[in-house]
């Protein structure tokens, strides 16, 4: 299953922006955003000049695959998917990316970041609906539950995250038994993306 594997806080500083990939470091003095705000590179400085139309759109995009750990392939794929369902594309798209279970987990605060989110899904700690679950990738509906996996429950990484963070508004967490369930899909007041989405759809549909 392919992922990107370089150096993260290098993505946020491509995009001149916190993308919050590495859990509690992105809290502190210690983010490579804070400390170094310029691109990337030898010519960092002269790229963040740049900013065509098509550049802004771009950038939209990279944005928001960025955050949530997807490869351009997929992404595309999602989109697709966002076109064929009724109501706003954009709106649409952010609402796929957040119902992938490694985005739900790391929501429910089970992991520090979709990074980890993603690694603990693959490595079996935990159930969508009772049954086991580690292909980061599935799409979750309302309703669905995912619980950390009986023998994982103890899971250093797990239970660190578990208590750390706030739980998205559209997820219900019961912490007591280490379970979350899908409320809803969740609307775009309820994704703190800060990303123009309609920029992606004008990109997407050169
Ligand atoms: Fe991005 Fe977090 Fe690295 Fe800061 S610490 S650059 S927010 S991944």
């Amino acid at each position: 299953m392919a992922r990107y594997t370089g150096a993260v806080c290098r993505l946020c500083r491509r995009e001149n922006k916190k993308l919050f990939l590495k859990g509690e470091r992105c809290y502190t003095d210690k983010c490579a955003v804070t400390r170094r705000a310029t691109v990337p590179g030898q010519h960092g400085k002269a790229r963040a000049r740049k900013s065509s139309e098509y550049g802004i759109q771009l950038r939209a995009k990279q944005q928001a695959r960025r955050y949530y750990g997807v490869l351009e392939g997929q992404f595309a794929k999602y989109f697709e998917m966002a076109e064929r369902r009724a109501g706003v594309t954009g709106e649409n798209l952010l609402q796929i990316c957040e119902s992938r279970l490694d985005n739900v987990v790391y929501r429910l605060g089970f992991a520090a970041s979709r990074k980890e989110a993603r690694q603990l899904v693959r490595h079996n700690h935990f159930t969508v609906n009772g049954k086991k679950a580690n292909i980061p990738s599935i799409l979750l509906k309302e309703g669905d539950v995912v619980a950390v996996a009986s023998k994982s429950d103890k899971l250093k990484a797990v239970v660190e995250a578990f208590s750390a963070r706030p739980v998205a508004k559209w997820l219900d967490c019961d912490k007591a038994n280490m379970t979350g369930r899908v409320l809803s899909l969740p609307n775009r007041e309820d994704i703190d993306l800060d990303v123009e989405e309609h920029l992606i759809v004008e990109l997407f549909s050169k």
